[in-house]
């Protein structure tokens, strides 16, 4: 099979049938062979009937239904794991990502031989509010610098392209979906590219991202996916670290501390109590902190040495 379409979806039930027929146009005028897996994440409208009428008059499309909402990276997982095609293409059920872009990614891929192309929404439609385009320049900004993929404009864009064995060996969790380029680079899939896409204002329904919040949690994952990317094999080099860092400050401190009063009580002169000076809490707070840096290196090396990734390595081929 040549191309497997996802589509997670939220309350997207008057698209759903647009959105099949023009897949279905578009695949058709290029004969590719292909599937189409809607998952419908949880949704409290009708999302579910119109799949099951779809899939009931069209052996290409599939449906996957949660019991309830658990987040568009949940809903990518589990159609990752089901798709069977050569390029796995995911796009947003709300007609804002234009299926017209297939075939030019599927060639992406298999001409071109990238892991994954992801979509750069260039002309952004009108009428975005302040709240949304502007903290997306700055996420780009920082997940550019953070994963060290310095050509990609816009990570979190719905429309993207992998090989297979790319969906394949990677995990999107929690709401990792912003950061699926960083991942796969992270699994060892270094070809990464980027083609300008249409995208278009939405029909029907409403945006299911909204706020600023998001963006506090979109760098807390940014931050927690760069710290285990490089130090989730060996937490013990960074806590080691830091920790090796603190004691020798605090160490130096005590040596200031205890010589000051020594140098003193030598020279028979009046010494201060060591309380008074700013060393000694430097001292107290640098040794203190130090062990238990340490001591969290060390759990953090017990439970990384427990873990089932611990062994987890890609390997592409062997003979
Ligand atoms: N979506 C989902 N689960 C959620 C939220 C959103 O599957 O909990 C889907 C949604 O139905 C759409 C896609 O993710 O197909 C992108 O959402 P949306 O269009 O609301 O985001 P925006 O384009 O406004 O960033
Ligand atoms: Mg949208």
């Amino acid at each position: 099979m040549d191309i497997s379409v996802i589509v997670p979806l939220y309350n997207e039930e008057e698209s759903l049938p647009d959105l099949h027929a023009w897949i279905k146009r578009v695949m058709d005028e290029n004969k590719f062979t292909y599937e189409i897996i809607f998952v419908n994440d949880g949704s409290t409208d009708k999302s579910w009937k119109v799949i099951e009428e779809l899939a009931s008059k069209n052996p290409e499309v599939h449906g996957i239904k949660f019991r309830r909402n658990y987040g568009k990276s949940p809903a990518l997982f589990c159609g990752f794991d089901r798709a069977e095609g050569d390029v796995v293409i995911t796009m947003d059920a709300d007609l804002q990502d234009s299926p017209d872009e297939i075939p030019g990614l599927y060639k992406m891929i298999m001409e071109d031989d990238y892991d994954l192309v992801s979509g750069y929404k260039q002309n952004r439609k009108q009428g975005d509010p302040l709240s949304k385009t502007i903290p997306t320049k700055l996420f780009n900004a920082t997940a550019r610098a953070v994963s060290g993929i310095k050509n990609l404009h816009d990570f979190n864009c719905g429309l993207k392209a992998y090989k297979n064995e790319v969906v394949k060996n990677i995990e999107v969790y929690g709401e990792m979906h912003r950061y699926i380029p960083y991942l796969a680079k992270n699994a060892g899939f270094a070809k990464i590219g980027e083609k300008p896409v249409h995208h278009q204002a939405r029909k029907y329904g409403k945006s299911k991202f909204m706020g600023w919040n998001r963006f506090v949690n979109g760098y807390l994952d940014l931050l927690s996916l760069w710290f285990i990317s490089t130090f989730g094999l060996k937490p013990m080099h960074i806590f080691g670290f830091v920790g090796t860092l603190m004691f020798i400050i605090g160490f130096f401190s005590v040596v200031t501390v205890g010589g000051i009063k020594l140098y003193a009580i030598m020279n028979g002169t009046p010494h201060p109590l060591v309380t008074n000076s700013p060393y000694f809490y430097i001292a107290l707070t640098m040794m203190i902190l130090g062990t238990q840096l340490f001591l969290t290196g060390f759990l953090a090396d017990m439970i990384s040495r427990s873990s089932q990734e611990r062994n987890n390595y890609q390997i592409s081929k062997s003979i």
